[in-house]
């Protein structure tokens, strides 16, 4: 393990957090620690967290091994897609532009509408050796893994899909492009969605300081500048209020928000 500073007010997505020690994992009998990150896209972390633990470039490969693609832990949803084009394999067109790492996108089956990871994955690879999808509970943009994901491993199969591709980027054109952490609540299980619902309690374009729920997608908590961790939860906690009051719905967190010492992902 080596240690290096990172500046998450520029390292995550949503440009929060401050200087933190990041603690490089280089073997895999690490067991667990708090908080792992990947490419800190999905994380609103507080600034009482002074260290993080991060996966070394050594967890960053791919590799072809009888028919599987193993796929390493802190590997870019980017490099995978590319790698992807290039060999003609299918099932990760939904990565492409889906800002992650490999670790981050199984433990939180990221995904794109009906594209998810846990529909193409074999096994992950932990502390404790090659676990099977089937010993593993996920659901939409949740598992249960507690422990570092170092690897991912996927039966291949031919035919990589350009058109698929050109479709997920201009769903992403109905986006912000400035700094979020992408959805900040996951679609309750309601008929709404839950842009609709915050949309609906008047919290479309809101803003606390310079945190808001976007004008262009209001299920999207973006910072216009020096957004703080601390706006941006009273932000999530008004809207979970008011949604509640309105519509009798709970409001779920997609955003995995780090503080103190104990994890709050589900
Ligand atoms: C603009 C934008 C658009 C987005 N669109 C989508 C979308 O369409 N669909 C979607 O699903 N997501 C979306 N996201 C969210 C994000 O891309 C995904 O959740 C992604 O999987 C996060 O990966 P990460 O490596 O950045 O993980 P992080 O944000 O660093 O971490 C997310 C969670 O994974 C855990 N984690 C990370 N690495 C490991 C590991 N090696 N082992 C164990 N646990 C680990 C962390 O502890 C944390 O709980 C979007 C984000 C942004 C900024």
């Amino acid at each position: 393990m080596y240690q290096k500073e990172i500046n998450f007010s520029k390292f995550s997505s949503i440009k929060i957090g401050g200087i933190k020690i990041a603690n490089y994992i280089e073997d895999e009998d690490e067991k667990s620690h708090y908080p792992i990150i990947g490419g800190a896209n999905n994380i609103l972390i507080s600034n009482d967290i002074k260290e993080v633990f991060i996966l070394s470039k050594k967890f960053d490969y791919i590799k072809i091994n009888n028919g599987y693609l193993h796929i390493g832990g802190a590997t870019p949803s980017g490099k995978i897609v590319n790698f992807c084009k290039k060999n003609n394999i299918a099932n990760f067109e939904w990565a492409y532009s889906l800002p992650a790492s490999l670790g981050g996108m199984v433990k939180m089956n990221a995904g794109v509408k009906e594209y998810e990871i846990f529909n193409y994955i074999d096994s992950i690879k932990t502390y404790q050796g090659y676990i099977d999808k089937k010993n593993i509970d996920f659901s939409y943009r949740r598992t249960s893994i507690k422990d570092i994901i170092y690897e991912g491993v996927f039966e291949i199969k031919k035919g990589f899909n350009q058109e698929l591709v050109n479709k997920f980027a201009n769903f992403r054109a109905n986006q912000p492009n400035i700094a979020s952490a992408g959805s900040c609540f996951k679609n309750p299980k309601e008929k709404y969605f839950a842009g609709e619902v915050i949309e609906k309690v008047g919290l479309k374009g809101y803003r606390l300081g310079d945190m808001g729920f976007s004008d262009v997608h209001s299920n999207f908590l973006v910072n216009y500048g020096k957004g703080s961790f601390d706006d941006a939860i009273s932000l999530i906690e008004l809207a979970k209020n008011k949604v509640k009051d309105k519509f009798d719905i709970d409001l779920e967190e997609e955003i995995v928000i780090l503080k103190g010492t104990s994890i709050n992902s589900k």
